[in-house]
């Protein structure tokens, strides 16, 4: 049996119709951008969000831009971001001339360490950018104290993790703005791109409504120099039907993951996720880590398994920040996350049969014996 890393298959297969009927729905209304789909999209998303607001935009990266412009992050102003996320974080500080300073993670949740921020922390620094990083909820707690103690604001990327919640309150509904991306693998998949930021901050809501619109509130009339990055009708009204389905489909990845817990747990080696105490996990990955990690991937390949890595490099380590000149071995949990980190196929719909499988080909793998 081949297992891919992900099948859309048992999520979009029993929506179809469903599906089908919203997109001929926005196809003979003949209202295309900025319409009744995204309004009604913002306001279930917000719902489900616990936010006052949804703004939807065309992607991820582009609601973290535009919260932290809303926010006025000036040229030189830092903004610290974990060491290991994707390039996106980095990406949407240095759009507004921001500078990434780069904190790491705690070595087994993969989440930016709260004990090692005010260390971060100087006269330039205006805020701090938590990513949910594969699914489970920082610890929003200590990160909002210290926020509010040095006078920082907080943008979540919440772009892995829709759903997850930090005691009790859900990600994506802490920080100031907070971005999202509904990218098609991630847990809220759109059909292509799209995004939103999510707030409870009315006047933020307001600029970030006129940025992703070319700076208009009103047709023709320009208030500041914005963006064109609008949420499709399209896209929104395949978001809303999705949507409803999105509470059950991350109930099936937790699902995935306690099996993959129950098949993996003896395998020497390998260390499997953990979940922090008051963070609850919505899976969009299941990361393991082996120091034998690429020849694991070639077994797994061998064996019909698809896995991809997140991610071969930190963001500090790319070309793109290579002006950085921060030399490798500074941030070596992320280093060593990048060097040893491997994700097994998870999709809401993986059978117990697909799991068992692809644990008992990890349970075959045999390191090839260093020489002493
Ligand atoms: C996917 C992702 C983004 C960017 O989202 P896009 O919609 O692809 O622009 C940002 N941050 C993280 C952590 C992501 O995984």
């Amino acid at each position: 049996m081949k297992i891919p890393f992900l099948s859309f298959s048992p999520q979009h297969h029993p929506i179809r119709t469903e599906v089908m009927a919203a997109i001929a729905d926005v196809y003979d209304k003949q209202w295309y951008v900025l319409g009744e789909q995204v309004k009604a999209f913002e306001a279930e998303y917000s719902a489900f969000n616990q936010v006052a607001q949804t703004i939807g935009v065309a992607n991820g990266l582009d609601a973290l831009h535009l919260a932290l412009e809303a926010l006025g992050v000036q040229p030189g102003d830092e903004v610290i971001v974990p060491s290991n996320t994707y390039i996106a974080t980095w990406l949407a500080i240095s759009f507004v001339g921001g500078v990434p300073v780069p904190v790491e993670p705690d070595a087994h949740t993969y989440n930016l360490d709260p004990e090692l921020l005010e260390a971060a922390i100087t006269p330039r620094t205006k805020g701090i950018m938590p990513v949910h990083l594969y699914g489970q909820a920082c610890a929003m707690g200590p990160i909002m104290a210290i926020a509010r103690r040095h006078g920082l604001w907080v943008v979540e990327d919440n772009a892995q993790a829709q759903g997850a919640t930090w005691e009790g309150g859900v990600v994506g509904s802490f920080g100031a703005a907070n971005g999202t991306s509904f990218y098609p693998g991630k847990n809220l998949g759109a059909l292509g791109d799209a995004g939103a930021v999510t707030t409870k901050d009315e006047a933020l809501a307001t600029k970030i409504r006129t940025l992703r619109n070319y700076g208009s509130q009103q047709k023709y009339y320009n208030e500041v120099i914005g963006h064109n990055s609008r949420l499709d009708e399209l896209q929104a009204a395949v978001l809303r039907v999705k949507l409803a389905h999105l509470p059950a489909w991350t109930a099936q990845r937790q699902a995935v993951a306690a099996l993959y817990q129950q098949h993996l747990a003896d395998i020497p080696g390998l260390v499997l996720p953990a979940t922090a105490a008051g963070a609850t996990h919505v899976y969009h990955l299941y990361v393991v880590r082996s120091a034998h990690r690429d020849a694991l991937q070639q077994h797994l390949t061998n064996a019909g398994i698809g896995t991809l890595i997140h991610y071969p490099v930190p963001p500090h380590r790319q070309q793109a920040y290579a002006h950085l000149n921060i030399p490798a071995g500074t941030y070596p949990i992320a280093e060593e996350l990048a060097a040893t980190s491997l994700s097994l196929p998870m999709w809401p719909g993986m059978t117990e049969e697909h799991v068992a499988e692809v644990a008992a080909a990890v349970r075959a793998f045999e390191p090839v014996a260093v020489p002493a």
